[in-house]
């Protein structure tokens, strides 16, 4: 539909421009009545926000949320641009998985079976001594076998990596300064939509605190909470931690040297090799990114690879990358989704994508 009209003399409404119509011209006429408010009147369930997004986010509050993103994304561009990254596309048909076998989803390739990425990691590694600094906005497909508040079957991420570094400090240091660009620009640029939804978004002060796994562990382990050796942090203790780390004051944090046993095979360990440059960035309780420095040494690799029983033959075409010379590098994945429920309160991640993609849903 569109009208003509003009700009009525009095305006009512808080938001938008009111105009007295004259002529309304209708293009398509509907079959039948709209399933939801797409006026936002009436409080409409997740499961039909979900259903029915594509009509929904006429409605204001479904709007700012997807208008929120749209703007992450741009910042994140605009960041990546302005920091001299190289915008990379890498295959999501793989034959193999970063992340372990456990959320592989396996496809028919031909006569062989292929799998969806998981993670763009090995790639993007594979290009560093090459193209210095990289970056990737990608899905990630992951066949999460529980339906939780926080995980997609297909997600977002903004994938880095970079190369000639001294330690995962300097990726923690794009990390934190890509976070606090993004959070700056959604202050600065979307002040309306903040409005709508209610929220009041702090801006955050670099460098964000960092806490070693084990002074996470010791935390946790005071507050009653308890955490085997070489155990990866569940929900629940991330969610103690949040709380504990928010009454000091502190909303986002590092947890850093996560113990080898917790980890992909591809961080680099420790002297001791027991701890690895491996560091999770928690935002309120939850874990948004993950990254640290990587292991760039041929024969290290290979060892790291046989200790978490993975077989390096799978991995050839990975491995041949580091027999020709590769820098120091490391790198992090970024979810978008869950960066988006940290920085606007969502309770639930599906809040946060146009279309959800979980246990039950396929479709729209
Ligand atoms: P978790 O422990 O929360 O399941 P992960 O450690 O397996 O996540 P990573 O491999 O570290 O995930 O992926 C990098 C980032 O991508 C995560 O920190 C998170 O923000 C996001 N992410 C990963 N898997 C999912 C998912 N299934 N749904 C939504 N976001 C995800
Ligand atoms: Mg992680």
């Amino acid at each position: 539909m569109c009208f003509e009209g003009e700009k009525a003399e009095i305006q009512r409404s808080k938001r938008g421009v009111e105009y007295v119509a004259e002529k309304i011209y209708v293009y398509n006429k509907p079959i039948e009545p709209l399933p939801v408010d797409t006026i936002g009147k009436v409080p409409t369930l997740l499961d039909t926000r979900i259903r029915y997004r594509y009509l929904l986010v006429r409605n204001p509050l479904e709007k700012a949320i997807f208008s929120i993103r749209n703007t992450i994304l741009k910042a994140a561009r605009e960041y990546f641009e302005k920091n001299n990254f190289f915008e990379i596309h890498t295959p999501k048909i793989v034959a193999a998985g970063a992340e372990g076998g456990a959320t592989l989803f396996e496809l028919k390739y031909f006569e062989r079976k292929a799998y969806l990425s998981q993670s763009p990691q090995l790639y993007k590694q594979m290009l560093i001594s090459s193209i210095p600094r990289v970056y990737e906005i990608t899905p990630y497909f992951r066949a999460e076998k529980f339906n939780t508040t926080r995980h997609l079957n297909e997600s977002w991420g903004i994938d880095v990596e970079q190369g000639f570094i001294d330690s995962e400090e300097d990726v923690m240091n794009t990390l934190e300064n890509l976070i606090k660009y993004i959070v700056d620009s959604i202050r600065n640029r979307c002040r309306e939509e903040l409005e709508i939804l209610g929220i009041e978004l702090k801006p955050l002060s670099t460098p964000f605190r960092r806490l070693t796994y084990e002074e996470a562990v010791d935390i946790l382990r005071s507050e009653g909470i308890e955490v085997s050796e070489g155990e990866d942090l569940s929900e629940a203790a991330e969610k103690v931690l949040g709380k504990i780390m928010a009454e000091k004051g502190y909303d986002i944090y590092f947890i850093t040297k996560f113990p080898f046993e917790t980890t992909g095979f591809y961080y680099m360990r420790e002297e001791d090799g027991i701890h690895t440059r491996k560091f999770d960035l928690d935002y309120k309780g939850l874990e948004i990114s993950s990254g640290g420095q990587r292991e760039h040494r041929y024969e290290k690799l290979i060892e790291a690879m046989k200790l978490k029983g993975l077989n390096p033959d799978n991995f050839q075409f990975y491995l041949e990358a580091f027999k020709y010379g590769m820098p120091p590098h490391g790198g992090f994945g970024l979810g978008v989704e869950r960066l988006m429920m940290g920085m606007l309160g969502l309770k639930n991640v599906r809040e946060a994508i146009l279309f959800v993609r979980d246990r039950t849903r396929l479709t729209p």
